[in-house]
């Protein structure tokens, strides 16, 4: 079988409902991938049931489709693939790659969150620790389409990292690295608070004799106070009936050219202009600050 050329994807936590922020990196991996002729997959990241806020999921998918996305496929939900993560786990740990930390938060507390090793060669019991995966002291780096060369020194800047919690659930490193390796995605575009987490995915996708995939990190929206949109930032769901006006939004803050005439134009002609006329190199490198509340 021809492996295709791009696979794209957008994989939202359903911590909150789609925020301006993860609209505009949902543009940017949907245009991507469109304009290069390929697939564009949905996962549902909902590995934190404790963090979910009911309705999310559903209300996310329904934000996407009234702004006219159209994804390939199913819906991937990270919770059907468990079986996968502790397989991989078990497989590690057996091989001593992976150990169990029973740290607690206070131990650890003056380090920066950087590990120091404590529980390395202690060979904890698996119940009821977290799983740590050992790292190299080695640089990992990439190249990144509009952030440019990134590198990170694993040893020094991260130490062994988390790959299931304490509490039994798994960690996003892991989920994301294995999930984006079976969806087949060759080209990752999302928001730039996951930069310093690349070094870490490419270290365990080495380690599962993975593909390197490409690498897009969008910008990140500020908000006028300063703070970015994000995860902590409790926004409501962006309304359905201003799709046309926060889609031609989205595409400023990506730097993409936008005529005037398309404020009349419907979500779906607003996405089908901006694939024909997509253009990475045009998106800035840091973040827009956006002038106005969305409610
Ligand atoms: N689920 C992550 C988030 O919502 C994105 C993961 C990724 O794109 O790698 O921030
Ligand atoms: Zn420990």
């Amino acid at each position: 079988m021809k492996t295709p050329s791009y696979i794209g994807r957008f994989a939202p936590t359903p911590s909150g409902y789609l925020h301006f922020g993860s609209l505009v990196a949902a543009l940017a991996s949907y245009l991507d991938a469109r304009s290069a002729g390929g697939k564009w997959l949905m996962r549902m990241e909902d590995l934190d049931p404790p963090r979910e806020v009911p309705g999310a999921q559903a209300g996310i998918l329904k934000t996407l489709e009234a702004y006219g996305f159209e994804w390939d496929g199913d819906v991937v939900r990270q919770s059907d693939r468990h079986h996968a993560y502790q397989d991989i786990i078990n497989r590690w740990f057996s091989h001593g790659l992976a150990y169990a930390c029973t740290c607690s938060r206070k131990q650890l507390e003056n380090y920066n969150g950087i590990y120091p090793g404590f529980c390395r060669d202690a060979g904890h019991s698996p119940d009821n620790a977290a799983i740590r995966i050992r790292v190299p002291e080695l640089e990992y780096r990439f190249e990144d389409r509009v952030q440019g060369e990134f590198r990170q020194h694993l040893g020094r800047d991260s130490g062994d990292f988390i790959i299931r919690r304490r509490d039994g659930f798994y960690a996003y490193q892991l989920a994301v690295v294995l999930d984006d390796g079976w969806q087949g995605v060759t080209d990752i575009v999302r928001g730039a608070d996951l930069l310093d987490s690349t070094p870490r995915q490419l270290y365990l996708q080495e380690l599962l004799g993975l593909p390197q995939p490409r690498y897009l990190h969008v910008p990140l929206i500020t908000q006028p106070d300063g703070h970015k949109l994000g995860k902590s930032y409790r926004s409501p769901p962006l309304p359905s009936d201003q799709a046309t006006p926060l889609l031609l939004r989205g595409l400023r803050a990506l730097g993409q050219w936008v005529p005037g005439e398309l404020v009349y134009a419907s979500p779906r002609e607003v996405l089908d202009h901006a694939i024909s006329h997509w253009d990475a190199d045009s998106i800035p490198r840091l973040g827009a600050i956006e002038e106005a509340r969305i409610d």
